[in-house]
């Protein structure tokens, strides 16, 4: 089914994506995928959890239909059938009981990194392919904004990659766990890991932004001829880099991240 839209729509624990987006993990799942329309994914580990052919759901993942927030999702599938006009935020109070669970004091950790919990919004666009081949999801805007950026890039010769776009809690609070499984305590994920629901990539706003043949994320990307063009003219475009040297979160410098701010936008075309 080709004219299902490029968008990602969001609910608290699953996500729905075009069939056509989603990588199959065995050749079953790749003919079901062919004839799918959308499929159902989790959020917390990335399986897919079932297809939805023209006539029917198919499963992916054995006891899909008893995932917590299936009918959330399900309830979204049925009214999918275009773009959302406008984006609007999903609910964060199910992020408050699993930062408790967690161990994570949140007023605590607000309050030492200035951090603020950001929602997730209810869809994304698809924002073209990161550097390994993934989709990107965006918010709209910044989906447009990066589109733009990148293509003034390249009239100056310079590449830009995607490297990671959106995030959701649920993948965030994933990493947490799998962290904490293997003995790790929460301090020294923190050390590492912004806590669930407090990274910019949570919005969809923020783009991790690497060249060909660099490395992901790290402080070397200060050194391309990339970074010093994104210096001089990403803020013209909407992007400002949210983790400058010794930027009061207590966060390490990231020379590679990037978030698209409207009203930055707003600033340099005034
Ligand atoms: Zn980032």
């Amino acid at each position: 089914m080709r004219d299902t839209p490029a968008i990602l729509l969001n609910t608290a624990s699953i996500e729905l994506w075009p069939a056509r987006l989603a990588r199959a993990r065995s050749n079953r799942d790749a003919r079901l995928l062919a004839q799918a329309r959308r499929v159902l994914r989790r959020k917390s580990d990335g399986r897919f959890l079932a297809a939805e052919l023209p006539d029917r759901l198919v499963p992916l993942l054995p006891h899909w239909d008893r995932q917590p927030g299936v009918n959330t999702a399900l309830r979204a599938l049925g009214r999918a059938a275009a773009a959302p006009a406008r984006v609007r935020e999903l609910p964060l109070e199910g992020l408050h009981t699993r930062l408790d669970r967690l161990g994570l004091d949140a007023g605590e950790y607000a309050n030492r990194t200035g951090l603020a919990l950001i929602a997730e919004p209810d869809w994304l666009a698809f924002a073209g392919f990161d550097r390994y081949r993934r989709p990107l999801w965006l918010h709209a805007e910044a989906a447009r904004g990066w589109h733009r950026l990148q293509a003034a890039a390249l009239k100056d010769n310079v590449v830009l990659e995607a490297v990671s776009g959106y995030r959701s809690h649920d993948y965030q609070l994933g990493i947490f766990d799998r962290k904490l499984a293997r003995g790790l305590n929460l301090d020294q994920i923190l050390n590492v890991n912004a806590a669930p629901g407090y990274s910019e990539h949570h919005s969809g706003r923020a783009l991790d932004i690497s060249a060909p043949g660099e490395p992901a994320a790290e402080e070397s990307f200060e050194h391309t001829h990339a970074f010093a063009w994104l210096r001089t003219h990403a803020p013209a475009y909407g992007f400002v880099m949210s983790y400058p040297r010794d930027n009061p979160h207590g966060i390490v410098y990231e020379p590679w991240h990037w978030c698209f701010r409207a009203s930055e936008l707003d600033t340099a075309q005034a």
